[in-house]
């Protein structure tokens, strides 16, 4: 089967919001990063669509507020609840010092697009779907210098080195249609 090499300063497993974060925050510092994301898409329910105010606040200090804001999205300032016919405020973010004092409803899957196009934008970001990291391997390098390490994962499909500490991951090519 064959094998692409693919050399990065960084490789993620996993492309949820905190890999695709990860990787848009280590290519905006320059770094040279792939993100490999087993699913082929997320167009399932596999987590919650609010977004958080505490989230619309990192949005905003990375500047993405207003462009993730611009997508479709829902408001929500208040969360009531309805105890024996008497409807009551739960969660009220009107008093949060933050810029968004509400909760934005969307899409998981937009929300995850958002980032991977934000993240996009810099040229050393790479996002690759259908590709699962299937193992890590810890070889000696260098010719067994302390402290060097190789990393290698078996498989097929996408392998990625990572040059700055001799790491190198592989990853394989699940069906398209491959569940959690
Ligand atoms: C049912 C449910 C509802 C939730 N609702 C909300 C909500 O409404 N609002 C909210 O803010 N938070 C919600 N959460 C929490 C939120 O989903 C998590 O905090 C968030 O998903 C964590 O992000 P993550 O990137 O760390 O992990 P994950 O979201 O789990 O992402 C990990 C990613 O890695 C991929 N992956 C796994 N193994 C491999 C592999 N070997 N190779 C390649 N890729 C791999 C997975 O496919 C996945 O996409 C909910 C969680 C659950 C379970």
């Amino acid at each position: 089967m064959a094998i692409e090499s693919v050399s990065v300063q960084c490789c993620i497993a996993g492309g949820g919001p905190a890999g695709r974060v990860l990787g848009l925050l280590l290519a905006r510092a320059g770094v040279r990063v792939l993100v490999l994301e087993k699913h082929a898409d997320f167009l399932r329910d596999v987590r919650g669509d609010p977004i958080h105010p505490s989230t619309l606040e990192v949005l905003h200090e990375l500047d993405l507020l207003e462009a993730f804001l611009a997508r479709p999205h829902e408001r929500t300032p208040q969360v009531a609840a309805i105890f024996g016919g008497l409807e009551l405020a739960v969660d009220d973010f009107a008093h949060l010092p933050t810029r968004c004092r509400y909760i934005a409803f969307i899409p998981q899957w937009e929300f995850l697009d958002f980032l991977a196009r934000a993240a996009e934008r810099f040229p050393t970001f790479e996002l690759r779907m259908a590709t699962a990291v299937t193992e890590i391997v810890e070889e000696a390098a260098g010719g067994g210098r302390s402290g060097a390490r190789r990393w290698t994962c078996s498989g097929s499909g996408c392998r990625a080195a990572r040059r700055t500490r001799r790491c190198r991951w592989a990853a394989s090519r699940p069906a398209a249609s491959s569940s959690c």
